[in-house]
């Protein structure tokens, strides 16, 4: 494989968002190819016993096994790192593999960690069900409460661990508030970052340790693969995480990474658009519907601290019909264009009831605390002309009586 100007940090640490989104970590083999090759291989062969060996030394870099690394998993390895700002990134085959192995590489029996209550439902469950059989107990707070952060911390505290803006309440945590007091306290901050990307937002220039990601969602774009990332300093990426994923295997198939290094050549434009997309549909809903959880709009609680953190405030929001899940089930059933779906991130706009799906399984009780209403929609909104999809929900709304 032959290096580029994009496998070059220090060309492209200087290049702009977009930039290096299109061409940072492109190599290229000997034929000289524009597109990214993808290297459907799970082995590699060697030209004596003495270079493999010397690879399972450490004393040479070159590939081993695509448990291990594979050139198009590590194309789009070094163009997440590049667009985060980030030393080093690892993917792994789904968004909940990265969230689990973020986890489990560093924490042990005994240890705390806080996590945020707005979540996508499988970060609870892990935190309930999985660490916690491990002895490794948490703290919920709201995310949005700082001093809440503050008050959960106890001398075992090992790790905060949240997403904002948050699933699907649209909650913002105050990254450089609780990145600074974790790293005051020692402990390491792992930030969810699904719903914004480094196109919208950038945890680690905030402070943030692990940038954790459903490359699934916004990356992909398209709805095509599962996939999942983390970003972080070349200590934790080499030395705490690798050993684990390497051993344990929640890796990403080179298929895979091939199609979000491709949709994240599109990345930046997606997400400015969708963005812009979807405030001007949040801005109709709003003009219908009593509470709309929008980050861009100025009726937002939190709106001014979402503008702080966010270049754009993403394609994902979500409102709350009078009337409970009955009304919601008839505002979806009659959608036309818009396809009931729980998936977001995706160029087709896409709309779910989050407390019959997604969260579904934290129960009643888990839901009212969370916020998670039975009168609430959740949309993404695509690259479609967002006048259709205002016209969409307008005649849907109205079949509804709303
Ligand atoms: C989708 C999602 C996940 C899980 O990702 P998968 O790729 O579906 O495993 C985790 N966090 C957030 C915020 C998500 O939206």
């Amino acid at each position: 494989m032959k290096r580029t100007s994009g496998s070059d940090r220090s060309l492209t640490s200087k290049w702009r968002p977009a930039t290096r989104a299109v061409r940072a970590g492109t190599m290229r083999s000997e034929h000289g190819e524009t597109s990214e090759a993808l290297f459907l291989t799970s082995g590699y062969t060697y030209d004596s016993a003495e270079t493999v060996a010397a690879r399972f030394r450490g004393d040479a870099s070159g590939m081993q096994y695509s448990r291990f690394q594979n050139p198009t998993v590590a194309m789009l390895e070094e163009r997440i790192a590049a667009m985060e700002g980030a030393e080093a990134c690892k993917v792994q085959a789904s968004g909940m593999a990265a969230m689990t192995s973020a986890l489990l590489c560093m924490l042990s029996a005994g240890d705390h960690v806080v996590a945020g209550k707005a979540a996508f439902g499988s970060c609870r469950w892990i935190l309930a069900n999985v660490l916690n059989r491990f002895g490794i107990t948490h703290t919920i707070v709201d995310g949005r409460n700082n001093a809440e952060w503050e008050a959960a911390i106890q001398p075992n505290t090992k790790v905060f661990f949240f997403e904002t803006p948050a699933n699907p309440t649209l909650d913002i945590v105050d990254l450089a508030y609780v990145c600074g007091l974790a790293r005051a306290h020692g402990i390491t901050t792992v930030v969810d970052n699904a719903f914004a990307t480094a196109s919208l937002q950038r945890p680690l220039e905030f402070g943030a340790d692990v940038v954790a990601y459903s490359a699934t969602k916004l990356m992909d774009g398209q709805g095509r693969v599962l996939a999942g990332a983390l970003c972080g300093s070349s200590q934790w990426i080499n030395e705490v995480l690798s050993p684990f994923q390497r051993n344990t295997g929640p890796v990403l198939s080179p298929f895979n990474a091939w199609v979000v290094l491709k949709g994240l050549e599109t990345l930046d434009l997606r997400a400015h658009k969708q963005s812009e997309n979807a405030l001007a549909v949040g801005r109709f809903v709003e003009s219908r519907v009593a509470r709309v959880l929008h980050p861009g709009l100025p009726s937002f609680a939190q709106h001014e601290l979402a503008a702080k953190q966010m270049d754009a405030f993403g394609p994902i929001f979500s409102f709350v019909v009078d009337g409970g899940r009955e009304k919601a089930f008839a505002v979806l059933d009659a959608l036309e264009l818009v396809d009931i779906s729980n998936n977001i991130g995706d160029s087709k706009s896409l709309a779910c009831h989050p407390a019959s799906t997604t969260h579904h399984n934290m129960g009643p009780e888990g839901r009212a605390d969370m916020g998670v209403d039975e009168g609430m929609i959740r949309i993404n909104v695509g690259l479609e002309d967002p006048l259709d999809v205002i016209e969409d929900l307008d005649q849907a709304f109205s079949k509804a009586g709303i």
